[in-house]
């Protein structure tokens, strides 16, 4: 199942896939295959209680007051097909899409997490895992521009698979890991290389490189873990006016999603919503004002997006 943050003219609202047994084939679409879930949910408000407290949900209220998502959304489909009152949510009109997380309590991203990458910088596979933050307030979503900064002399997109946390995360062990994850999208890491390379001369955080307005697009759905096979088998595509310019496969993460889990919550809680980028593989270089972005991830989605 997948679901996206959307609107169709007025106020934003959670869109949920109609699945193919349902009629809607459950790709992306404008041409109604997607049902209304926030208003779905708030007529049908005795089935979620929690609306009450939080009356216009995103995607990230809706994960923390839904443990299981799968299989909330499986039994509320066909509590709707039994009582014939799902054709009313499907959503007339075109669908333009959102960031799907707009507002995640953080962003973890994985640094030097394919081997090819770190040697591409001439940098080694750390010891242990390198991470660092990028600031909610830098998402965007699908179409939406990347906006190169005057004062930035380099900006280097980076395709990378997130996951997104699904449950309260503390200390997780490693086999209890992957039932932390609710799904996944496709992330580009957008970078000022120069502002991130003076930063690591100087010992200082690359937090304000990888932070600027923009500069964490995402998107275009959040694709629940039933649809996904094998999170370490997607093959993962950055292309630049068309051109290939990154291609990988997410089984040569060198730090899995588990251990990455079971690693980062031992040293602080992942709250449901937050959005933890993998990492991105070899092919780094710059763009410039004018071109076109794109990233794919294999039944993940395509994440498009114009550089300003
Ligand atoms: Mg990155």
């Amino acid at each position: 199942m997948r679901l996206a943050y959307a609107h169709n003219g007025g106020r934003p609202f959670i869109a949920l896939a109609l699945p193919s047994s349902q009629g809607g084939g459950g790709r992306p679409a404008a041409d109604g295959n997607w049902l209304n879930w926030s208003l779905c949910m708030r007529e049908n408000a005795a089935r979620f209680t929690w609306l009450a407290a939080c009356p216009d949900p995103t995607l990230v209220d809706w994960l923390r007051n839904t443990p299981e998502p799968v299989a909330s959304l499986k039994e509320s489909l066909a509590y709707l097909t039994d009582t014939g009152c799902l054709e009313k949510y499907i959503v007339q009109g075109d669908l333009r899409l959102k960031a799907p997380i707009p507002n995640p309590t953080k962003i973890v991203a994985l640094g030097r997490n394919y081997a090819a990458h770190a040697a591409e910088f001439g940098n080694v596979v750390p010891e242990e895992p390198i991470y660092f933050a990028k600031a909610p307030s830098s998402i965007i979503g699908p179409d939406e521009a990347i906006v190169y900064p005057s004062y930035v002399k380099r900006l280097d997109p980076e395709i990378e698979l997130a996951f997104v946390i699904g449950r309260r995360a503390r200390a997780v062990p490693e086999e209890h890991a992957m039932a932390m994850v609710a799904g996944y999208t496709v992330l580009n890491d957008v970078t000022a290389r120069d502002m991130q390379k003076a930063a690591q001369g100087k010992g200082c955080p690359w937090f304000a490189s990888k932070s600027l307005d923009t500069f964490c697009p995402m998107g275009p759905h959040l694709v629940l873990t039933d649809e996904v096979s094998d999170p370490h088998a997607l093959e993962m595509t950055l292309r630049v006016n068309g051109e290939v310019r990154q291609h990988a496969t997410t089984g040569d993460l060198v730090v899995k999603i588990p251990q990455l889990i079971t690693y980062i919550s031992r040293q602080m809680t992942l709250e449901p919503g937050d959005v933890i980028a993998t990492g991105t593989p070899e092919g780094i270089g710059p763009v410039q004002r004018g071109d076109v972005l794109q990233c794919d991830i294999s039944q993940v989605g395509t994440l498009r997006n114009p550089v300003l």
